[in-house]
């Protein structure tokens, strides 16, 4: 989709670290990481978020789980744990409208949600 950052990170138009990258899904290294790991796992093709989802498309949410398997073996984080969050919707703090999944870890993330 045009004016899409993350399109345009998938076209290759803007550079990104790349950590995984198979025929549905792309991740990348997050250029503001909270943690040692931070990564955004991402559909190749334009979702702007959950409520965008429907029996059409929903299958990238598999391939986006199967992607974080495999990026966190990648990166060491499958045995000390990993936290995988998606905020949808502004009020949630969505501030990319491309369904994206940090991949957060690295460190003692504990049990506190918000
Ligand atoms: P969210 O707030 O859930 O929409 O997350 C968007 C994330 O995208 C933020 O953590 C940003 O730091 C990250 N981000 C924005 N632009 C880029 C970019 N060009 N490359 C990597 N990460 C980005
Ligand atoms: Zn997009």
């Amino acid at each position: 989709m045009e004016d899409c950052i993350f399109c345009k990170i998938v076209d290759k138009k803007i550079p990104a670290g790349v950590v995984y990258e198979d025929d549905k899904v792309l991740a990348f290294n997050d250029i503001h990481p909270v943690a040692p790991v931070h990564v955004l796992i991402i559909p190749k093709i334009h979702i702007a978020n959950v409520q965008a989802l429907n029996s059409e498309n929903a299958a990238v949410l598999a391939d986006i789980h199967l992607a974080a398997q495999k990026i966190a073996e990648k990166l060491g984080v499958a045995q000390s744990g990993y936290r995988l969050i998606n905020n949808c919707g502004e009020g949630a703090g969505q501030t990319v409208f491309h369904l994206h999944y940090h991949l957060i870890g690295g460190t003692n993330l504990g049990a506190k949600l918000i």
